[in-house]
C-alpha cells in the first residue's frame, strides 16, 4: 500500500512561486482540455489511453498552444484521464448497485458485473442507461497543480544542509530551485500543489518501505465506533481521540462566524461597487476577502483532526491484532444533501480521515482490518437485540431496563457483526432489520414455552381472544 508524504517549501521567493503559478494555470488549460474532450460517456467511448491522446495531440498541432514544456502536458494528460478514470470507476459503484437491485439472477449479475468491468456496457441497454444517468460529466476545477514525472526533477542538499528541489520551469533547462522545510527528500514522481505563497510536494512511498519504528500490533479482537466527539470508541467501553470534537465543534463554529463576515463584507463590497466605488470594492476583495490565510488556517485544521484520527487508531491497534469495523469505504449516502452544513460536512470528512487511518495503521503495524455491516449496530441492544431508544450519548434498552453508553453499545454490535451468520458485509439495510426482528421475535414466542407458569399460560390463552374481539 502507498502511503501520501508532503513536503513544504520554506520561504520561497514570490518571482519564483509566482513562475509555478503560471505554469499551472497554463497545465490547467491543458486539463481542462482533456476533460472537454474525454470527459465524457462519448469521449471515453472512444477508448483512448493517454498514450494515445498525447500522440493525436502531438501529430495535430494542439499541444503547441499550450505554451509549457513536452513533460509537463504529457504527465498533465496522464494525470487528467486518470481522474476521469476514477470519476467513472465512481459512477460504476452506482451502477453495480442498481444491477444488484435489478435482478437476483446470479449469472444475470456475473454477465453485467463483467460487462461493466471489461468496459462493455455501451452495449448493453440497461448498463448505458444506468451509466449515463450516475455518470455526471464531469469538468477539470485544478488549475493549481504541476505534476513532475520521477525523472525530471533533482534534490540538492546546500552547505547550510537545507535540501533544495529543482524542477522544469517554462523554458528548457530553466529549472526553478525550491527550498524545502524538510530534509528528507521527495521521491517518485511528485504533485506540486500550490497554496498561499507555498508549494506542497505530494508524493507517494510504499508503507512496506517506509521506516519502521513501529510498536507491533496486540493481540486481541477490537470492535470501534467511529464518533463525533471521540474519533473512536472500542468495544471495551475505551475512548480514543477525545479531542475530535472540541476541535471540530471550534472549527465549525469558527467558520460560520467567517462566512458570516465575510458574506457581510461582500455585500459591502458589491454595494460599493454598485455606487461606483470601485476603488473601495477592489480594497475590500484584496484585503479582507482574500484566500490565503483561509487556506492556511483551513490546511492547519486539517493536520490536527489527522493527528488526533491517527493516534486514535495506534491506540486501538495497541491492543487489537483484529479490528472490526463499519465498512467505511462505503460512499456517503445522500452526499449531495450535505450543502452548506458545516457540522455534517465536518462529520463526512472525518469519516473519510477514519477510514484512511484504520487501512494505513492497520497495514503498517500488521494487524488485520475486519470490514463489517454496520447498519443497526447504533440502534439495537448488544445484549437482548431488541431496537432500544438512543437519545445523545445513551442508548436506553426497554427490556434489559438498562443505559448504556450509545458508542460502546454500539462497538461491541459491530464487533459481534463480525461472526454474524446471516448478515454480511453487502446485506441490504432492510433485510439486516428483518433479521434483528426475527431474532427477538423468536425469542419472544420462544420464551413462554420454556417458563410453564400458570400465569403466563393463562396470558396465552387470552390471547386469541382479544385479537377476536380487536376484530370486530
Ligand atoms: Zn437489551
Amino acid at each position: 500500500m502507498k502511503v501520501t508524504r508532503i513536503a513544504y517549501s520554506a520561504r520561497l521567493n514570490p518571482g519564483k512561486y509566482a513562475a509555478l503559478v503560471e505554469q499551472a494555470r497554463r497545465l490547467g488549460r491543458v486539463r481542462s482540455e482533456v476533460w472537454q474532450r474525454y470527459g465524457s460517456i462519448l469521449g471515453v467511448g472512444s477508448g483512448l489511453r493517454d498514450r494515445q491522446v498525447r500522440d493525436r495531440w502531438l501529430a495535430d498541432g494542439t499541444h503547441l498552444s499550450f505554451g509549457v514544456l513536452a513533460n509537463a502536458w504529457k504527465e498533465t494528460v496522464r494525470d487528467a484521464m486518470a481522474d476521469i478514470g476514477a470519476n467513472m470507476e465512481a459512477a460504476k459503484a452506482e451502477v453495480r448497485r442498481a444491477i444488484s437491485r435489478r435482478t437476483d439472477d446470479p449469472v444475470q449479475r456475473k454477465r453485467m458485473f463483467a460487462a461493466l468491468q471489461a468496459e462493455r456496457w455501451a452495449q448493453d441497454p440497461f448498463l448505458a442507461r444506468q451509466m449515463r444517468k450516475h455518470w455526471k460529466r464531469g469538468r477539470n476545477h485544478t488549475r493549481d497543480q504541476i505534476v513532475v514525472r520521477a525523472d525530471n526533477y533533482n534534490t540538492v542538499v546546500d552547505g547550510c544542509g537545507r535540501l533544495w528541489l529543482s524542477v522544469p520551469g517554462l523554458q528548457r533547462r530553466q529549472m526553478v530551485k525550491i527550498p524545502l522545510s524538510t530534509t528528507v527528500a521527495p521521491t517518485g514522481t511528485l504533485r506540486l500543489i500550490l497554496r498561499g505563497g507555498r508549494v506542497e510536494v505530494h508524493y507517494q512511498i510504499d508503507a512496506a518501505q517506509m521506516r519502521s519504528s513501529q510498536r507491533p500490533c496486540g493481540d486481541r479482537t477490537v470492535g470501534v465506533d467511529k464518533g463525533y466527539t471521540e474519533a473512536l470508541t472500542d468495544s471495551d467501553g475505551q475512548p480514543h481521540g477525545a479531542g475530535l470534537g472540541v476541535l471540530l465543534t471550534a472549527e465549525s463554529d469558527r467558520l460560520k462566524e467567517r462566512n458570516r463576515r465575510r458574506a457581510k463584507l461582500r455585500s459591502i463590497a458589491n454595494t460599493a461597487a454598485l455606487r461606483g466605488d470601485h476603488a473601495k470594492a477592489h480594497r475590500i476583495k484584496v484585503n479582507n476577502l482574500g484566500t490565503v490565510k483561509r487556506d492556511r488556517q483551513a490546511a492547519r485544521h486539517r493536520a490536527r483532526v489527522r493527528t488526533e484520527i491517527f493516534r486514535a487508531v495506534h491506540r486501538v491497534v495497541d491492543k487489537a491484532v483484529t479490528v472490526v469495523a463499519e465498512d467505511l469505504t462505503k460512499r456517503f449516502a445522500g452526499r449531495k444533501k450535505l450543502g452548506k452544513n458545516i457540522n455534517r460536512r465536518l462529520a463526512a470528512w472525518t469519516k473519510g480521515i477514519t477510514a484512511e487511518a484504520l487501512k494505513s495503521v492497520s497495514e503498517r503495524r500488521g494487524s488485520a482490518l475486519v470490514p463489517v455491516n454496520a447498519a443497526y449496530t447504533s440502534q439495537a441492544c448488544h445484549r437482548c437485540g431488541r431496537f432500544g431508544r438512543r437519545s445523545g450519548d445513551r442508548f436506553h434498552c426497554t427490556r434489559c431496563g438498562v443505559v448504556w453508553q450509545a458508542d460502546v453499545n454500539a462497538a461491541i454490535n459491530i464487533l459481534h457483526r463480525a461472526g454474524d451468520p446471516d448478515i454480511a458485509l453487502h446485506t441490504p439495510h432492510h433485510r439486516v432489520k428483518q433479521i434483528l426482528q426475527d431474532r427477538t421475535d423468536r425469542h419472544r414466542t420462544r420464551l413462554p414455552v420454556q417458563d410453564s407458569s400458570p400465569a403466563t399460560a393463562g396470558r396465552r390463552a387470552n390471547h386469541p381472544n382479544r385479537s377476536a374481539m380487536s376484530n370486530e
